[in-house]
């Protein structure tokens, strides 16, 4: 009942977002900054904007997140933040020794027209950023793009500011993970690794945001891509881009900078997409496709064939994120579910154009938009206008699933109210079993709580 106040009607909105499906800009760059080894994110803005995405993702993963603020007072929300900028680089490096400082501005440093390369440029210059150490910055202004646009923003600057061409190529692949988890990154690493293909993943947050319990407090976890590793993605053969949204962008800087070709491809989420993974890296290393990788694929066949009875037909609607929505969309049409509703608040017509591919092709009937006005408020209203028997997406889809009575998977970020995400992947062969797993777990529950008696059945 807590959005009871929904109505069915669908009216066009214009300048009106009512529960948006995305985040804000920083929050992405924040979490790409902590996928490289001993960097401290720095939120160039007020300390309400760094609290609010520390807090979400410090939620999100379980774990406590650092981030530094340049605390923007009224002085500097009217003169500009350079003052404040300056000294919290001078106190950063002596207090708390990081080997990076990743600056991401806000919508407020942004609205003042503080330009963060110069301000970055000017600390160099006065001597601020120790021997040794990195300043990198990248521009995330939240009126406009989401969380999404934020991290790929910020792992372009991770490219574009680390990578070098030494003009000696290094027999190695840039891998740029779009979002994922710390076990997607995990398992991307475990894969290669089976192929025998030597790659450079960044950036990297495993073993970071999923680190181990050892007693001690570790500031800069173990994890995280390297600067060594990031200069040599100068000199890789080929980078492949998971993602055209949140890894893309800096497959294409560093084509421009340093010269090394690209491929993109879906995240590997589902049976279509990690195949077209495995076979990419195979073929563009030449490697063969070892066996144990041939056989959790067919596990993962078998299994979507063994329970296709179940989900054949089950009307489902989702939510999230436009790189994790493709793939996911394509995995629930390879276990010949339908998927009715699709909404993302990551605004770009490079998504548009690829989900109305996918869907004219095999779903063509789907409701799908993206972008501003696709909120959460419109995906109830088409699941009210036409029902589905399942929902996925992040934790605040759990109110539209209890006010429409249908099973909810949570999928996507946040998940501020369980646990998992950063601990069982959902990318590659295993990762796909996964997710059929809770597919078929929560429609099974429903079938189980709303059978009859004499129809309560032990076995599926
Ligand atoms: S939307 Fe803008 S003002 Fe709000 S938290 Fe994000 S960066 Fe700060």
């Amino acid at each position: 009942m807590l959005l009871r106040h929904t109505s069915k009607e669908v009216k066009e909105r214009e300048g009106l977002t009512i529960n948006p499906a995305k985040t804000c800009q920083p929050i992405g760059a924040m979490y790409a900054a902590l996928g490289i080894h001993g960097c401290l994110p720095h939120s160039h803005g007020s300390q309400g904007c760094c609290s609010y995405h520390r807090s979400t993702l410090t939620r999100h993963y379980k774990e406590p997140v650092m981030a530094a603020t340049s605390s923007f007072t009224e002085g500097a929300s009217v003169f500009g933040g350079q003052a404040n900028l300056l000294a919290a680089i001078e106190t950063i490096f002596s207090v708390y020794d990081p080997d990076i400082i990743a600056v991401h501005s806000t919508c407020l440093s942004e609205t003042i027209g503080d330009d963060l390369q110069q301000i970055t440029r000017k600390a160099k210059d006065d001597g601020k950023v120790p021997e040794g150490k990195h300043l990198i910055f990248a521009s995330t202004p939240s009126f406009v793009g989401s969380h999404i646009t934020g991290y790929a923003n910020m792992v372009t600057g991770i490219a574009t500011q680390f990578a070098v061409s030494s003009g000696v190529k290094k027999r190695q692949f840039n891998i740029i993970a779009g979002w994922m988890e710390p076990s997607d990154m995990r398992e991307i690493k475990r894969l290669t690794k089976e192929l025998g293909v030597k790659i450079v993943l960044f950036p990297d947050t495993s073993d970071v945001l999923d680190a181990p319990q050892t007693g001690k407090h570790e500031f800069y976890p173990k994890g995280g891509t390297t600067v060594a590793e990031l200069v040599s993605a100068g000199d890789s053969l080929s980078s492949l881009a998971l993602g055209s949204i949140s890894a893309e962008p800096a497959a294409i800087a560093l084509e421009k900078s340093c010269k090394v070709p690209f491929e993109t491809l879906d995240m590997p989420i589902g049976l279509s997409a990690t195949d077209r993974f495995i076979m990419t890296l195979s073929q563009l290393a030449g490697v063969k496709v070892p066996d144990e990788i041939t056989a959790e694929r067919g596990r993962l066949v078998d299994v979507m064939a063994d329970m296709e009875q179940y989900l054949y037909g089950k009307r489902v609607a989702l939510f999230g994120d436009p790189d994790q929505l493709l793939p996911l969309t394509e995995f629930l049409l390879d276990l010949n579910m339908k998927p009715v509703h699709i909404v993302s608040g990551t605004p770009g017509q490079r998504f548009e154009k690829q989900m109305r591919l996918l869907l004219d092709a095999r779903s063509p009937e789907t409701n799908f938009r993206n972008g501003l006005q696709a909120d959460m408020f419109l995906l109830h209203q088409w699941m009210k206008n036409e029902p589905v028997d399942l929902l996925i997406g992040n934790t605040y889809g759990k109110y539209m699933a209890r006010d429409e009575d249908v099973p909810f998977i949570r999928f996507g970020f946040p998940i501020l109210d369980r646990i998992g995400h950063s601990y069982f992947p959902n990318v590659g062969y295993s990762g796909g079993l996964r997710l059929l797993e809770k597919l078929l777990n929560a429609l099974m529950d429903r079938q189980d709580r709303d059978a009859l008696e004499e129809k309560f059945e032990l076995v599926m």
